[in-house]
């Protein structure tokens, strides 16, 4: 008889939508995380950060079906409305951190650059813009080209989004060259949104609050420096986005394990580089989005699946 699995669930944005400046941002809502937990906590032992890591370093897992709560991308919405409600309950979670979006003059990722943007300006508006300033720059002629269409090995990534941000997406995540993609979206950002270092500094979590956070219980690991896809990077500059991790959460929270999270987290968003560098650097494990149930004692530790927080709402509506 194998052992239960465990079903590992990530979170991004956890906040109310329509009481900020953007609503369009695909957020799960405070009362949608509450309802998550209860289901989650009806079906599942759910365990912390520690304890995870603990079974899966050892190879022995539990006698009940397991669950673990993640969360990626360090965002302030993790301090306000996550944390009081698994503290509340004596639950753990572990939260990844970007190493630009930390200190005193936090970056905003180019990530969130464009779902603020696809936010304020809509699809058609944003890949438009996008399009002739990738023309000024001489990267692409024509404008965005359209999905395309049949069987596209990228078919899936983007599943929940329509078709003019996958589009989009796409373009500026897997193939104009990060330093271009970096000039437009900031400058697009100051055009329509504001000032990214001050927009940055609300949006992710301060050193305070991680402390905080982990006074509370909480675990935290590593996700990148400035969270790009890591296979279109050599091992040098993979080696560069991952290498500082270790020390830099180590020194933020006290913990002496630190673990990775995969940016966009695709299997085809990481290479043998990736998983090489991992270990060198001395990563205890680290998490994809491969949507299936963690099999404790035989998953390798580098390639941990997760489940989206939105392949659990088909569940929730019955639950309601
Ligand atoms: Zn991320």
């Amino acid at each position: 008889m194998t052992a239960p699995g465990c079903t590992i669930v990530f979170y991004h944005y956890v906040r109310d939508v329509e009481a900020t400046p953007f609503p369009g941002i695909r957020a799960l809502s405070v009362a949608g995380f509450k309802a998550q937990l209860d289901w989650l906590q009806a079906r599942y032992d759910v365990i912390d950060g520690a304890t995870f890591e603990r079974a899966i370093l050892s190879g022995s897992g539990f006698d009940r079906p397991t669950a673990l709560l993640t969360f990626d991308d360090g965002f302030v919405d993790h301090y306000e409305h996550v944390f009081p409600l698994l503290r509340d309950r004596g639950l753990g979670g572990i939260f990844f951190l970007a190493g630009a979006t930390l200190g005193s003059s936090p970056m905003l990722l180019n990530v969130h650059k464009t779902h603020f943007l696809l936010s304020q300006l809509g699809a058609e508006r944003f890949t438009r813009e996008v399009g002739a300033a990738l023309e000024s720059e001489g990267v692409m002629s024509g404008g965005i080209p359209g999905a395309p269409g049949g069987s596209s090995a990228r078919e899936g990534i983007y599943r929940y989004d329509e078709a003019p941000d996958v589009r989009i997406k796409r373009v500026l995540n897997y193939e104009a060259p990060y330093p271009v993609a970096e000039r437009i979206l900031s400058a697009l950002f100051e055009r329509h949104v504001g000032e990214c270092w001050a927009f940055a500094r609300d949006l992710y979590l301060s050193a305070p609050q991680v402390r905080e956070m982990v006074q509370g219980g909480m675990t935290f690991g590593f996700h990148t420096e400035t969270h790009p896809v890591l296979s279109r990077l050599d091992s040098q500059a993979q080696r560069l986005e991952l290498r500082q991790g270790p020390r830099l959460i180590g020194e933020l929270t006290g913990q002496t394990t630190v673990s990775f999270c995969y940016p966009y987290g695709f299997s085809h968003t990481y290479n043998a580089d990736t998983l090489r560098v991992l270990e060198e650097s001395g990563y205890s494990m680290a998490f994809n989005t491969v949507r299936r149930e963690a099999v404790i004692g035989s998953e390798p530790r580098y390639e941990l699946p997760r489940f989206d927080t939105r392949d659990l709402a088909v569940d929730l509506e019955t639950y309601a």
